[in-house]
């Protein structure tokens, strides 16, 4: 599980001539891009106001302040650009029903600027990496995967990465034209999405992700585990992985219901 939200932030050590401000510090976000993806699948595309810039390492996130009284409502959001850029970034919200932040969300227009605390979370692309790398995730997990591969194409182009993007139906996927581009940029990406309520025309797997682990010869080859995204699915994974003999110390996850 990441860090509670009010945890001290894991980003690198600053340079001894960076003095630390005092008390947290709030970033005003200005929404610049709104994307619906489905219409439970909506991406803000934020821009720094104030601080100007915004420093964070692939993996971490961020707490929204949700306006409410007596006090805002904090709620967490992982990043899903690369760690290179500072001057903004992006976020992939997933809607839960009669959430606050979800409806905070979906009420915005554009143009808005917000309040955010942040970068917090410490799990980091662990390095050295092994030969293989996957990812599995649910929902909205794909954000913390989505940044890790982008801030590893130029440091880390040729591991071999294999993503497994679970989701309900058709109507469901989304991020296929960005995890493209991944495949561009990456020597050897691969990934698929997994429908665990799929239509009869269906041809691309069908069920749950953890189904479908067993073809990567993680037994094999040195791999390393990433799970991001739902509760069960979480569980299940490292059950099935554990009783497999795998090393558990290979496998990072982060569950965000
Ligand atoms: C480290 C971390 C990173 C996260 N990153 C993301 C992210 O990138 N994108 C994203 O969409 N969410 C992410 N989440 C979840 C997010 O923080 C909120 O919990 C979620 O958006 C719901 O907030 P809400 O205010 O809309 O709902 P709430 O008002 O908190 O909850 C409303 C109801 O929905 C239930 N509920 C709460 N959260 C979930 C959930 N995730 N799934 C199903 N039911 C739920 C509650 O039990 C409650 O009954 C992350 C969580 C953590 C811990």
């Amino acid at each position: 599980m990441a860090d509670a939200p009010n945890s001290p932030q894991g980003t690198a050590t600053p340079p001894k001539t960076e003095t630390k401000p005092k008390g947290r510090v709030i970033y005003k976000m200005r929404v610049a891009e709104i994307r619906d993806y489905t219409p439970r699948i909506r991406e803000l595309f934020l821009k720094c106001e104030e601080p100007t810039s915004f420093q964070f390492r692939a993996g971490q996130f961020v707490m929204l302040h949700v306006p409410a009284e007596p006090k805002p409502l904090l709620r967490a959001y992982s990043i899903a650009t690369s760690e290179q850029q500072t001057d903004g970034y992006r976020l992939i919200f997933n809607y839960v029903d009669n959430g606050a932040a979800s409806k905070f969300v979906w009420d915005l227009k554009g143009g808005e600027l917000l309040d955010f605390t942040g970068p917090f979370g410490r799990l980091f692309f662990q390095e050295p990496p092994t030969e293989q790398i996957i990812f599995l995730n649910t929902g909205s997990g794909v954000s913390q995967h989505f940044c890790y591969l982008e801030s590893n194409i130029r440091k880390f182009p040729d591991l071999r990465y294999r993503l497994l993007f679970g989701v309900r139906t058709e109507q469901d996927i989304y991020y296929r034209e960005e995890l493209e581009r991944l495949k561009k940029d990456l020597k050897d990406f691969e990934y698929e999405f997994v429908l665990s309520r799929p239509s009869a025309d269906w041809k691309g797997k069908k069920g749950y992700v953890q189904n479908f682990i067993s073809d990567y010869g993680y037994l094999q080859k040195p791999t390393t585990f990433y799970l991001c995204g739902n509760g069960g699915m979480i569980k299940d994974v490292k059950h099935k992985l554990e009783a497999e003999g795998f090393d558990k110390t290979k496998i990072f996850a982060e569950a965000f219901d």
